[in-house]
């Protein structure tokens, strides 16, 4: 192992020892990077690893709201500004209760390397809070989503920091959190946020941006397989947003997604979560707010619920966690290896434990990594700044080409990366080393920044 690589891992050991999702990416990175920091021995002498995994900025502030009865609640609202090489900060806004500076710092950092894999100009940031919407009103949403940006707006801007939506924020919040920055800042800068309705400068298939740049990622990886998507069975994770766009995505192109899951079990589906019918059930079961998997198999007789379980132990020829970090741990992956399957694409930020996904990988699955695979929700996003920029809206048409082109270059990159390292086909190491080469680079031109 390269010394100067275990020594900053060993520093962020210390000083950050009460963030374990920061220091897991940071290990997973740095480690994959090997190749890149023994040719450029440069890297070391201007401390370019240590600038790297310190945020320019972290803001962390109080978020005051009342509910529906008067009662007055406080959370902790976040944003980390990780790093602007490229481009202002872009990244979304995750409300959830496991929300903490060490998931914020983890996701900006992830961030970082993904929004440079899609070739957009666009640097890496995070936010959120740990408010939890499931089971709140539209109101209490809405009090929450303004005394949110009260604070947040003076932070960002179209040229500074560009937040979107991620786990417990969708159109609505994002939404209300953007009428509440133009109110305040006077201006109409509709840039500032992505993510937003059509009405108001939202780009087409921003909501389905992440699943089907999934899917059309997982299409690269089975051609450059030989293999083809057509008839493959697919378990995935979640009912969200991004498992409903790869469900939609992979039945389009003959694929069958045969499960979904929540945090009360998950649903095994025979024949398939392929109809339109379903696909907007899985709409209703996310705005409903109960978050609950086994109101799928109460709508529809073909599904079998199976409570307190993880999906993991059905059988598929294609696993795709589509819900949170660390969702698959070293049991889990055992079933994973056991089922036969060639192919591990993970969808949710970091869904692997270290273990289980370095377990994957030498048992010789295909792994494609989250940054890479759930890049193009981000890459959508980066589109909607441009067409926001033009004052301009594009066709479905177009920008679903570009979504397919980015995903189509994000897989070659990566792979490209990693087969002039001498590590073959391994595209966890080659969507780090690409991601990192660009950031790199941007950082050593402009100086020590
Ligand atoms: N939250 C998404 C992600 O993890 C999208 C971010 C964005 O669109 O800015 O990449």
């Amino acid at each position: 192992m390269n010394a100067y690589i275990e020594e900053v891992i060993e520093k962020v050991r210390k000083k950050d020892s009460h963030e374990p999702e920061f220091i897991q990416t940071v290990e997973e990175v740095l480690r994959s990077l090997e190749p890149v920091i023994d040719k450029h021995p440069e890297y070391q002498k201007m401390s370019l690893l240590e600038r790297m995994i310190e945020p320019e900025r972290v803001i962390e502030f109080r978020v005051t709201w009342a509910d529906d009865n008067g009662k007055t609640h406080v959370n902790r609202g976040y944003r980390v500004q990780f790093n602007s090489a490229i481009g202002p900060y872009k990244g979304g806004i995750r409300f959830a209760t496991h929300v903490n500076l060490s998931v914020m710092k983890f996701l900006g950092f992830e961030q970082t390397f993904k929004n440079s894999l899609t070739s957009l100009p666009m640097g890496g940031g995070k936010g959120g809070s740990d408010f939890d919407p499931n089971g709140r009103s539209d109101g209490e949403i809405m009090r929450f989503c303004q005394a949110f940006m009260t604070e947040l707006y003076r932070h960002i801007g179209p040229n500074t920091d560009v937040p979107a939506g991620d786990i417990g924020v969708g159109a609505r919040e994002v939404g209300y959190m953007f009428g509440q920055y133009k109110r305040i800042r006077g201006n109409y800068e509709n840039g500032v946020l992505t993510g937003k309705g059509r009405s108001f400068g939202g780009s087409v298939i921003r909501p389905e941006a992440t699943g089907f740049g999934a899917v059309y990622y997982l299409n690269e990886v089975l051609k450059h397989q030989k293999d083809t998507i057509k008839g493959k069975t697919i378990v995935i994770s979640g009912f969200g947003n991004v498992a409903w766009g790869v469900a939609q995505k992979a039945s389009e192109l003959g694929a069958k997604v045969v499960t979904l899951a929540g945090p009360d079990g998950y649903c095994y589906d025979p024949e398939g979560i392929s109809t339109k019918e379903k696909h907007d059930y899985m709409v209703e079961m996310r705005i409903s707010g109960r978050n609950r998997a086994q109101d799928y198999a109460d709508r529809f007789p073909s599904a079998k619920f199976f409570p307190g379980k993880k999906p993991w132990e059905q059988k598929a020829d294609i696993y795709m966690p589509c819900a949170f970090q660390n969702e698959v741990g070293m049991a889990d992956a055992e079933s994973i290896v056991a089922s036969g399957a060639k192919y591990y694409i993970e969808v949710a930020n970091m869904p692997t434990t270290n273990e289980a996904l370095y377990y994957i990988m030498n048992k010789g699955l295909v792994v494609g990594p989250s940054k890479a695979v759930n890049a193009g929700g981000v890459a959508v996003s980066g589109l909607e700044m441009s067409q926001n920029s033009l004052r301009l809206s594009w066709s479905e048409q177009e920008v679903d080409e570009r979504l397919l082109t980015i995903m189509v270059n994000i897989h070659k990159e990566s792979a490209k990366a990693a087969e002039e390292c001498g590590l073959g086909y391994n595209l966890v190491a080659g969507a780090n080393i690409a991601g990192f080469k660009k950031v790199a680079d941007a950082m050593i031109a402009q100086g020590l920044v």
